[in-house]
């Protein structure tokens, strides 16, 4: 499998000469993959991964069906357990911690398919991922929680649906409640898997908005969003490759690009296993 290999090797693809190792982000580091792997039976889903995410830096995940995308950002956010590698958030090691710690960390993220509470409240369903508890007493907690739903909320643009059931809720404002969620928690580093996956062109251009609103940083509400980290995984490259500043391309389990949109969309390898298919 490969252990042994360095980040920069594992990445497989050089940028154009005198550009920095494919697969490390310029500058400090936010998370740190290294060497990453998870089976299930006989299949390697995610092969000896490594790269890192800087402070407040976007990547973009891409690669076809399969390819293991979810299986990693799963593994990041403890809901997997690796069978190999090391990942660091800022330098703590993230290996075998419940979710909920990592959360508490500062790493909260979006699945690829949306699981609100259907009966419970949207704002309760908001109020859940920030019930890990703090250190805080909790009526004042509870409190402040609320507040911060509240302007996760209004961020993600359903504040309006704050006290309707998750049931009644159309696709496209799922996927903002599930962002709402991630985002009350305060992530310095948030993962988000298809999130414009099943939307239409409109609810796309509002989502594609709102990210790139968070990742601008300035304030919301209480919440502060300057600094954010994101790794977000889709197949709409029009949407991902304005956002993402570097793009990971995975294939088979194993990252086989890592570049500027740019470098990654005209990269011979990247066009045969991927691009080509779609038809982009
Ligand atoms: P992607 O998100 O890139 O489409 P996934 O990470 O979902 O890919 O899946 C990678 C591979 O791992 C696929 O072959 C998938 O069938 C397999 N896989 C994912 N989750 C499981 C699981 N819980 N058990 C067994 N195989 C799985
Ligand atoms: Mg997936």
């Amino acid at each position: 499998m490969g252990g042994g290999r360095t980040a920069a090797a594992g990445t497989g693809v050089a940028g154009p000469a005198g550009r920095p190792a494919a697969g490390a982000a310029a500058g400090p580091v936010l998370l740190e993959i290294r060497n990453l792997s998870k089976r299930f039976g006989g299949l390697v889903a995610v092969n000896d991964v490594s790269f890192d995410v800087g402070p407040s830096e976007v990547v973009g995940l891409i690669g076809p069906n399969g390819a293991g995308k979810s299986t990693l950002v799963k593994l990041i956010m403890g809901i997997l357990r690796p069978d190999q590698g090391s990942i660091l958030f800022k330098g703590t090691d993230l290996r075998g911690r419940a979710p909920w710690d990592i959360v508490n960390l500062g790493v909260a993220g979006t699945f690829q398919n949306t699981r609100p509470f259907r009966r419970l409240p949207i704002i309760a369903n908001v109020m859940v991922p920030c019930l890990a508890p703090r250190g805080r007493k909790r009526g004042e907690w509870v409190k402040r929680i609320e507040v911060k739903a509240r302007d996760a909320l209004e961020f993600a643009g359903i504040s309006d649906l704050a006290l309707e059931p998750a049931y009644q809720l159309s696709h496209g404002e799922l996927k903002r409640l599930e962002i709402a969620r991630a985002i009350a928690t305060e992530p310095e580093l948030l993962i988000l898997d298809e999130p414009f996956g099943g939307l239409n062109p409109t609810e796309s251009d509002l989502l594609a908005k709102s990210i790139k609103r968070l990742h601008k940083g300035g304030r919301f509400g209480r919440l502060h969003s300057e600094g954010m980290g994101m790794i977000i995984i889709d197949h709409k490259l029009s949407y991902l490759l304005q956002i993402a500043s570097r793009v990971l391309v995975m294939n088979f389990g194993q990252l086989i690009a890592s570049g500027t949109p740019d470098e990654v969309v005209t990269n011979p390898q990247v066009i045969e296993a991927y691009l080509g298919k779609e038809g982009a």
